[in-house]
């Protein structure tokens, strides 16, 4: 899997490009900036884009989803359907991050985690269900990659103080989903730098033995 990292996107969310590098079957996994650039990439490595994959519902992570669905009209938007909650919010999300309303972005389709036909080449995309954060917050694992949306951060965790969170959530939801996976398994935050598995399970002062 090739991966390309956006990190400039509003309030620091990353947008990423991941594809398979056989097929050029790719996907964007949230999206707050650079669809101009994505799509000077899509069309020099002639990626056919097949998904938006939506950790959650935050404005700062579906900002630019609207203008991406112009961009690649063929691009099925996904996210989990207990973060619908959340777009319906979107004006006053907008309000309270003191920004200009955003258009809501149309879902194509519903994720959860008997979700079992998305792929990128021969690669499945398995959806893991991490509550906490919001609500419908989902984690995509694709091979040895993981995007953890604002659930895992290097480091850190997400907030849980916003609609929807729940900190005896969250902590369930990485210990006993996220923790559980191959330690090898590289983490690609929505917010922030990358990690492993194995990293946060030793050193995430949340979890790990520093406690
Ligand atoms: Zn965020
Ligand atoms: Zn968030």
């Amino acid at each position: 899997m090739e991966i390309k990292i956006f990190p400039n996107g509003i309030f620091g969310a990353i947008t990423y490009l991941v594809y398979d590098k056989k097929t050029k079957e790719g996907a964007i996994v949230d999206c707050t900036c650079a669809i101009e650039e994505i799509e000077q990439i899509v069309k020099k490595e002639n990626i056919h884009l097949k998904y938006a994959l939506i950790t959650h519902g935050h404005f700062d992570h579906v900002y630019c989803v609207s203008k991406l669905k112009k961009t690649f009209p063929q691009i099925q938007i996904l996210i989990h359907k207990e973060d619908m909650y959340l777009l319906d919010k979107m004006e006053t999300q907008c309000t309270m991050a003191g920004i200009e309303d955003i258009k809501i972005p149309c879902i194509d389709g519903l994720v959860d985690e008997n979700t079992t036909n998305l792929c990128l080449g021969d690669k499945k995309i398995k959806v893991i269900h991490t509550s906490g954060h919001s609500k419908g917050g989902v984690c995509y694992l694709i091979d040895n990659i993981l995007f953890s949306g604002d659930t895992l951060f290097q480091g850190s965790i997400g907030r849980c103080d916003l609609w929807g969170g729940s900190m005896s959530e969250i902590e369930k939801s990485i210990k006993e989903k996220l923790f559980t996976l191959d330690e090898n398994i590289i983490v690609y935050p929505g917010h922030g730098d990358s990690t492993t598995i194995k990293y946060e399970k030793e050193y995430n002062p949340y979890f790990g033995l520093n406690r």
